[in-house]
């Protein structure tokens, strides 16, 4: 009968079976052994440590697992919010550029700046087109009337 539990122990222990149902009846061959055999005690002793070490570790493991994904989720959501407060911006800055260079009537995708242009072919300018009275009104008679303004008064000395 003993030499049988031997076997059958080691069998469990050289991983012929793995899992928590052999662990549970190795754990079960142990008790057995150990009462025909109170000697072999440090066996079971030892392998209880080596089983409460290993679940410690899968326990460090997973909590590890849970607060990397945690950080990657936080990290994921973050970089989702930067997007669609640079996507909304990057929206803005497109709408007020090509409103003002409808304004001025130059080209809405270089300024005339790009020879490779699809639209201008670099001779968009200020002027190249006919500027779009209302938002010349709205965006740069203003200017023109500080500008004008400014001038008088270097002019008059004040
Ligand atoms: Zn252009």
């Amino acid at each position: 009968m003993t030499d049988e539990l031997y076997r059958l122990l080691l069998q469990r222990l050289t991983g012929a079976s793995a899992g928590p149902e052999a662990e549970a009846t190795t754990q079960e061959m142990l008790a057995q052994m150990v009462a025909a055999d109170p000697r072999l005690q440090w066996v079971h002793q030892y392998l209880a440590q080596r089983q409460a070490a290993n679940a410690q570790e899968a326990h460090n493991l997973s909590a590890f697992a849970r607060e990397s994904d945690d950080s990657q989720l936080r990290a994921v959501r973050q970089l989702r919010q930067q997007m669609k407060a640079l996507m909304l911006e990057l929206q803005e800055l497109r709408e007020r550029n090509d409103s003002l260079a409808a304004a001025l009537g130059a080209c809405y995708l270089c300024w005339g700046e790009d020879p490779e242009c699809s639209y201008c072919a670099g001779r968009g300018r200020p002027g190249y087109a006919a500027p779009d009275k209302a938002l010349f009104m709205a965006w740069v008679a203003p200017a023109g009337r500080a500008l004008k303004n400014q001038n008088l008064n270097v002019e008059s000395g004040r």
